[in-house]
């Protein structure tokens, strides 16, 4: 007798408990994230690892987030089915599908041209409609559409995102990666209605840096 090969169903199966078992338990959370096939996310070598609660290389030198940080993030923006998100930092797309899933409109911002391209090629297959995509440098926000009632940094700030913090309701809600070196404090700023904001620690991450301006390479 030899083994079946195991199904998507029962890796995903699997990969949800193991998110849950780590606290992520918002189950509208964890419905997105088993409602979006992320094989479709990574590049040719990497799909038998779709599965995987671990970061994956991407194209340009970046990288698509693990599982459980992607639920972690989502999670602690309590996203409501109301919502305009901002994203900063398109790369594979997979974290921008899945609050797709859970906001109104999904506003994300990517510094390379080829990722971003790739990324609206997968929101089209997927059908989402509630994705509006920028090639630009996300450090600076998106004024024009500005104030965000939530704003996920999906790579690493060197510092508090001041320009960011500005663009968010004075109820919003923004989560990012902070610090300078290879491993930064995750962080939720929840504004208090006056212009202040309660700052909650949920733990270390591994995040590309946030780069100025835009990638000259494609
Ligand atoms: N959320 C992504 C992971 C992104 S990795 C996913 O699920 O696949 C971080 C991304 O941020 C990279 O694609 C990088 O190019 C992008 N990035 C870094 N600095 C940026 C900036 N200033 N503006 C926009 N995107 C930026």
């Amino acid at each position: 007798m030899t083994d079946e090969p195991e199904t998507s169903q029962t890796r995903m199966a699997r990969l949800i408990l193991a998110l849950r078992s780590q606290g992520v338990t918002d189950p509208r959370v964890l419905e997105a994230i088993e409602r979006t096939p992320r094989e479709l996310f990574t590049p040719d070598l990497f799909k038998e690892r779709a599965f995987e609660d671990s970061a994956l290389p991407i194209a340009c030198g970046q990288t698509i987030s693990q599982p459980f940080i992607v639920g972690l993030m989502t999670q602690a923006l309590t996203l409501g089915p109301r919502d305009r998100v901002l994203e900063i930092g398109t790369g594979s797309g997979y974290q921008t599908a899945i609050l797709s899933r859970l906001a109104r409109l999904v506003y994300t911002v990517e510094r390379y041209r080829t990722l971003m391209r790739e990324a609206e090629e997968r929101f089209k297959t997927l059908g989402l409609t509630n994705v509006i995509t920028r090639f630009g440098d996300g450090g600076e926000g998106w004024a024009e559409q500005a104030p965000f009632d939530r704003i996920l940094v999906t790579a690493a700030a060197p510092e508090e995102p001041r320009t960011l913090l500005a663009q968010l309701k004075p109820n919003g809600v923004l989560v990012a990666p902070i610090g300078k070196g290879p491993v930064q404090s995750l962080r939720r700023y929840a504004g208090d209605g006056q212009g202040g904001f309660k700052v909650e620690l949920l733990g270390d991450v591994r995040f590309v840096p946030l780069l100025d301006g835009v990638a000259r390479e494609l």
